[in-house]
């Protein structure tokens, strides 16, 4: 099943059988192997044993008896008879070899591995070969046969100190695929009826070896509270046809108030008759009876519903100082029986499952410091009562559920919360309205380009959408030429600077972005020859949701935020057409480039004027077009078509790419001379128009000099072809054939343009492998946010699946965010 695991089982120098269950990529590959041979002198296991007046006696296996009131079996600790042979208190058995030490007390062979499974060295259950099965009757209702099972210690880690919570998800999986392996080893073995996989955590459970572990019974019968169980899913099944623990799980869903988590495959709830101080079950939302039936999927979005679930337990009681307290814990995997209760037919075609997969996972901690005792009513009679109500056990795992921030998720503000904070953070600095000169709040939105990378600066056509996060501008218009400004991100600073006085060169900082829109604005009507005193100075304040240094353009949200406050206080009417906003784009795009001196090819002003709602911006970068031909729109709707643009901000920090982005834009500027064309795109639409596309490139490429300027040329020229197939699918209304072209565009520009980052391709192989429809770097590159188009069901499950592999990959924590094609700048308040 799991291709990043190897199996190797071998022998203990008494016998049992010990395998390890290896995920470490030496160990897969082959390339290490594990210590097999066990080097203490042992005898074996079944081999007589010495009694206290030297004669041997025969080996005897573990016994049980019948409880003649209930009829359960009671396994005796016969074996301890056979116990010649303590372990040395301060050496721990699971701990692997000490490496070059001849000789261990140790159990593992090796001198480390991932997870270990080993039979017990004095198990109370055990099969004695050649020893009868038999019921014996000793008396009338006095019966006792060999406890012929098997019992199984499971290693977790080979880290001492080291616990399940806190292994990586990867690990994790391994263990269910040991437990899952074990269950079907075991349930096959001749005697065994039912396979327990289980972790006692806490010296409060009576745990007494410290190091992280479980054990795995396989009882040769079925246990009283599988029975029970099992008795009731009949009679349930008997009345309604159908199966007891899914009409639990749905009953527990359709109620909601104890469900604590939720993922694709996994619920986790507090039972509605909770007995335990803390009791949560956790059950895969597909009816299977046991581990092994579960699928891949299913196992790897189970090792993170598990360790979040963790995470929560033991954050559930907190030290007077807030610390939290380790949970002790008993997490016990109930399966369905070998060899009963796995299905029953209900009459029709199908089964149904009687005894369903879940994990029931409960503590005798009722308070820090304080036990929950098994007392009269619980021991005397197995009647519980509780300490506590299900519901507010179950409101205590959903308070500690993670934040939405803290998972790196980055909500849009709503018009009115930024409007209320930009003006809050202009009252702050400038003081309150004055009479006569009214504060009104403008916006304008961040952007993401879904296709169409490195090809503005070669004339060709690349795909933004305007984001829902925006910039949120509150201004007050002076009287004087006087420009003041302050912002939420830059609290107790203020900018100040006169109109006369901007220009390029003149001025700096954040607010020659704001100062030079203005700026640009009085240069245009004065190309009009109209009167430039029309812009007037103002009082200014900035809060925005668009985050920095993400590639999603905050700088062109706030010009353009600028600009259509602007426009309307100076009355020029520009922003109520799409000609007038493509007037306003170029005057934000000079304030960019020649008062704050960035450079900016006009794709980002672009989208935040004149993008609309549910539809992506066609922008065609040749120069010399009419503005208003520039631009078209294409319809884009995610909702509609139930898919999700999920943004996914790597937050690496970007490294020094000045020189790399002018050598790029250098090497195709040469390549069109050498190929005496005007620019790459005039190549591009040779290559779209001819008849055989591939032919036609392959000659083009075959002129150029180097194998870089071949590689570079390539993807700018394919990378135009995927804009174009891109706009047709949407136009056909096809959004959700657009992943290969997004898969196409990232290798590209990883492996042609050489502009990718770590963190954007294990954002982009995560997000598939989660099963995004496609994905890719967005923005120039080296850094910045890459995009996946997913089902609208499984962001949360992309997101979780991003943050994991950047977990795993040692890289800072992902931002998220959600790019639902939205609405260009306007005024919203
Ligand atoms: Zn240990």
């Amino acid at each position: 099943m799991n291709p990043h695991l190897r199996r190797t089982s071998t022998r203990l120098a008494d016998g049992r059988e010990l395998v390890y269950f290896d995920d470490s990529p030496a160990y897969v590959s082959g390339e290490r192997t594990r210590r097999l041979d066990d080097p203490r002198p042992l005898p074996d296991r079944f081999a007589p044993v010495p009694s206290p007046d030297g004669t041997p006696h025969p080996y005897v296996g573990p016994e049980m008896r019948r409880d003649p009131l209930t009829g359960d079996w009671v396994p005796l600790a016969a074996h301890r008879m056979n116990r010649t042979f303590l372990p040395a208190a301060d050496s721990c058995p699971l701990c692997p070899a000490r490496p070059g030490s001849a000789y261990s007390d140790g159990e593992v062979p090796d001198t480390d591995y991932d997870v270990v499974v080993f039979e017990n060295r004095f198990p109370s259950l055990q099969r004695v070969p050649g020893a009868p099965d038999a019921v014996v009757e000793d008396a009338p209702l006095q019966h006792h046969a060999p406890a012929a099972g098997r019992c199984e210690v499971v290693c977790f880690s080979s880290d001492h100190r080291t616990s399940f919570g806190a292994l990586p998800p990867q690990r994790v999986r391994t263990i269910i695929d040991a437990w899952a392996d074990r269950t079907a080893a075991l349930g096959a073995e001749p005697g065994v009826e039912q396979v327990f996989c289980f972790e006692n955590r806490g010296q409060e459970i009576g745990v007494t070896l410290h190091h992280p572990h479980g054990q795995i019974y396989g009882y040769p019968y079925v246990t009283p509270r599988t029975r029970t169980l099992l008795d009731q899913a009949r009679e349930h099944h008997r009345r309604t046809g159908r199966s007891l623990l899914r009409d639990v799980l749905e009953s527990e869903l359709a109620d909601g108030r104890r469900v604590v988590l939720e993922t694709e495959h996994w619920v986790a709830y507090v039972p509605y008759a909770a007995r335990w101080p803390v009791e949560v079950h956790l059950a895969p939302r597909r009816d299977v009876p046991d581990l092994p039936a579960l699928t891949d999927a299913e196992r790897d979005d189970l090792a993170t519903a598990y360790l979040e679930l963790l995470r929560r337990l033991d954050r559930f009681f907190e030290t007077a100082d807030g610390a939290p307290i380790a949970l002790p814990y008993i997490a016990a995997w109930h399966q369905a029986p070998a060899r009963e209760g796995r299905s029953v037919a209900d009459g029709g075609t199908d089964d149904v499952t009687l005894a369903r997969l879940h994990l029931q996972v409960f503590s005798v901690l009722r308070a820090p410091g304080k036990l929950k005792y098994l007392a009269g009513s619980e021991s005397g009679m197995g009647a519980w009562i509780s300490d506590t109500t299900p519901e507010r056990i179950a409101a205590r795992l959903q308070e500690l559920a993670p934040t939405s921030a803290a998972r790196g998720w980055v909500p849009a503000l709503s018009d009115d919360d930024g409007a209320a904070r930009a003006r809050a953070v202009l009252a702050e600095a400038f003081g309150a309205d004055e009479p006569g000169e009214e504060v009104r709040v403008w916006a304008a939105p961040g952007r993401v380009n879904l296709i169409g990378e490195h090809t503005d600066y070669n004339a060709g056509l690349c795909l933004p959408v305007a984001l829902p996060h925006r910039t949120y501008v509150a201004l007050r218009p002076r009287t004087d030429s006087l420009v003041r400004l302050a912002s939420a991100q830059a609290p107790g600073e203020t900018w100040t600077a006169r109109l006369e006085d901007v220009g390029p060169g003149e001025v700096a900082g954040w607010g020659s972005y704001v100062a030079g829109v203005a700026w640009a604005l009085r240069e245009h009507l004065v190309a009009q020859g109209a009167d430039p005193a029309a812009v007037p100075g103002f009082d200014a304040a900035v809060d925005s949701s668009v985050p920095f240094g993400a590639g999603l353009s905050s700088s062109a949200a706030l010009e353009c935020a600028v600009a259509v406050a602007l426009d309307d206080v100076a009355g020029l009417g520009l922003a109520a057409t799409d000609a007038g906003r493509a007037v306003l784009a170029t005057a934000s795009v000079r304030a960019e480039n020649e008062i704050a001196g960035a450079p900016t090819g006009g794709m980002d002003q672009s989208a935040a004027l004149r993008a609309q709602a549910g539809h992506a911006l066609l922008l065609d970068c040749r120069p010399g077009l009419d503005p208003v031909e520039s631009a078209t729109q294409v319809p884009f709707d995610l909702d509609a078509a139930g898919l999700a643009l999920l943004v996914m901000d790597t937050r690496a920090e970007h490294r020094l790419v000045d020189g790399q982005y002018a050598q790029r834009r250098a090497t195709c500027e040469d390549a069109a001379r050498t190929l005496g064309i005007g620019s790459l795109r005039e190549l591009a639409d040779a290559v779209d128009a001819s008849d055989d596309p591939a032919v036609a490139l392959a000659r083009a490429l075959d002129a150029l000099p180097d194998d870089v300027a071949r590689r570079r040329v390539r993807h700018v020229v394919t990378e135009i072809g995927r804009v174009r197939a891109f706009v047709a699918l949407l136009r056909e209304g096809r959004p959700d054939a657009v992943g290969p072209l997004m898969n196409a565009s990232h290798a590209s520009l990883r492996d042609d343009y050489e502009v990718s980052s770590v963190e954007l391709d294990v954002a982009v192989d995560a997000a598939r492998v989660a099963g995004a429809l496609g994905a890719r770097m967005t923005g120039g590159g080296f850094g910045g946010s890459a995009i996946a188009l997913v089902r609208a069901d499984q962001v949360e499950a992309v997101a979780d699946a991003v943050r994991a592999a950047f977990e795993r990959e040692g890289l800072g924590a992902p931002g998220f965010l959600l790019a639902t094609p939205s609405a260009p700048a306007e005024r919203v308040a």
